[in-house]
């Protein structure tokens, strides 16, 4: 009895050691030294605010609001005077603003900061539950409303008030910094960034490091960590496809149906996507990373199953399933976005068609999601097509070992001083995805702190952001700027 007892204590000690190797890497994102604590206008949110108020918004089919884009540029002008008389600025496509400012080094390297002026439209079903006009630039209860406060004005204002601080002290940087303001994120990025992108090319023009928006800071979204602030650095962006799966088969009289017919196979063919997901899930290198981040900081049963890992991998990724944003960060997503049949309440269609969107996992291309959406329609008897012939593969994924992810970590910490950083899987899409092999890494992350409540907010109702907020999103890009 005893001999099993001090076996059970034995195998018990060896299966949470490793939790004690699994050790925080944390503190290295801890700024060594600070940076100048410039003061900020006292009338930045007001400016900020009133960008808000030009309807820059993108749609489809592409119709540009020159007016709206002609106000805010106005706007810029006159808020922004340092860097309207110190930077070289030029308009790339019709509204997408590209910005120079030289750095003192001589061949320096060249740093892009990208952000995006325009904003989505708002459903005028919802405009009742505004707490405020969505195109107003009001503040209420010290919150900025409206659409384009969390995505992206307030990046681009941000980056703006910052280097007018840094400008109006004499500030120089060491790199030469380029910045891009774009006029159609919101549509894929192609007439702005995309542009910009394509004159890049052309100029043989590449960059160190660009940063970009995406990640925030998470609180209470990262599993295993509720209360803690999380920095999520996008270091590779998803890719995306959508096909269009067409079915025919006879049709007829509806008073004698058939047992299959195209709306059925369709059916089945879409059911099989959830019952039977045509990709296994799986680690990418930035979810890797952001378990070498994170780990370490979660509850000790968290730790054990992380610590044990490959051994509990299947484990994780289950677990992973269960929410679809674990969905997302581990599988080729498949999901149907639009289907279509029939032209008549007593006619059995002989033929079906359903719109497919994939998100791309980092190491697989569009081809390889359209080869496993044609296998898997085979078995329905579908046959597989582009549909609008727009698809991109997943981008490379950036290094979070180098000099400037530790930067980025250490100005996040000089503002954020309780967030934890982390690499992450961007799971949209950015501008900067234009810019990819233009760059030797590429972060993406917006330094807004968003709780579970806010994210709906994004694209949605009550797009808001504290004043306190955006001043700290101003004080970010005066460190990092400083600190590149
Ligand atoms: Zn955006």
């Amino acid at each position: 009895m005893k001999k099993i007892i001090l076996t059970l204590i034995a195998i018990a000690l060896i299966a949470v050691l490793p939790v004690f190797k699994l050790q925080s890497i944390q503190d290295k994102y801890i700024p060594t030294k600070a940076t100048e604590n410039y003061h900020i206008r006292s009338a930045a949110t007001e400016i900020f605010a009133k960008g808000l108020s030009y309807k820059t918004i993108s749609q489809v089919p592409v119709m540009i609001d020159s007016a709206a884009f002609d106000g805010l540029f106005a706007h810029l002008k006159a808020s922004f005077p340092a860097v309207y008389e110190r930077l070289h600025i030029d308009t790339v496509s019709t509204h997408t603003l590209w910005m120079k400012l030289d750095g003192t080094k001589e061949n320096a390297e060249n740093i892009l900061f990208i952000s995006h002026l325009d904003v989505v439209p708002v459903d005028p079903k919802t405009i009742k539950d505004w707490e405020a006009d969505p195109f107003a630039g009001e503040i209420v209860d010290n919150y900025v409303y409206g659409r384009g406060t969390l995505d992206d004005k307030a990046s681009a204002f941000g980056i703006l008030e910052a280097l007018e601080t840094l400008i109006s002290n004499d500030w120089q940087p060491s790199y030469n910094f380029y910045f891009c303001f774009g006029q159609d994120e919101e549509i894929g990025g192609r007439n702005g960034a995309g542009a910009a992108a394509a004159i890049c090319r052309e100029k043989g023009i590449t960059f160190r490091t660009i940063f970009d928006e995406a990640g925030t800071i998470s609180i209470g979204s990262v599993p295993g960590l509720k209360k803690t602030p999380v920095a999520l650095i996008g270091v590779a962006e998803k890719g995306y496809i959508s096909v269009e799966v067409n079915f025919e088969q006879p049709g007829g009289h509806s008073s004698m149906p058939d047992t299959g017919n195209a709306i059925l196979s369709a059916s089945a063919f879409i059911t099989s996507l959830n019952e039977d997901p045509m990709f296994k899930p799986e680690f990418t290198d930035p979810l890797q990373g952001f378990m070498t981040h994170l780990a370490p900081e979660m509850s000790f049963g968290l730790k054990w199953a992380f610590s044990l890992r490959p051994l509990t991998n299947s484990l994780i990724l289950s677990n992973y399933q269960g929410s679809s944003t674990g969905r997302a960060l581990t599988t080729n997503t498949a999901v149907a976005t639009m289907v279509g049949a029939g032209i008549k309440d007593n006619v059995i269609p002989s033929s079906s068609r359903v719109v497919c969107n994939t998100r791309i996992l980092p190491g697989y291309s569009v081809h390889d999601i359209i080869n496993a959406y044609s296998e898997r329609a085979s078995e329905y008897n579908g046959a597989v097509q582009w549909y609008n012939d727009y698809g991109t593969d997943p981008t490379a994924t950036s290094s979070f070992e180098g000099k400037d992810f530790l930067t980025l970590g250490q100005s996040i910490r000089a503002t954020f001083p309780e967030a934890l950083v982390s690499p992450y899987l961007t799971l949209g899409g950015t501008d900067s995805k234009n810019f990819d092999g233009l760059a030797q890494q590429i972060y993406r992350f917006l330094p807004i702190a968003l709780t579970a409540e806010d994210l709906p907010r994004i694209h949605g109702i009550n797009e808001r952001l504290h004043v306190d907020a955006y001043r700290d999103l101003c004080r970010f890009y005066l460190d990092l700027f400083q600190r590149i």
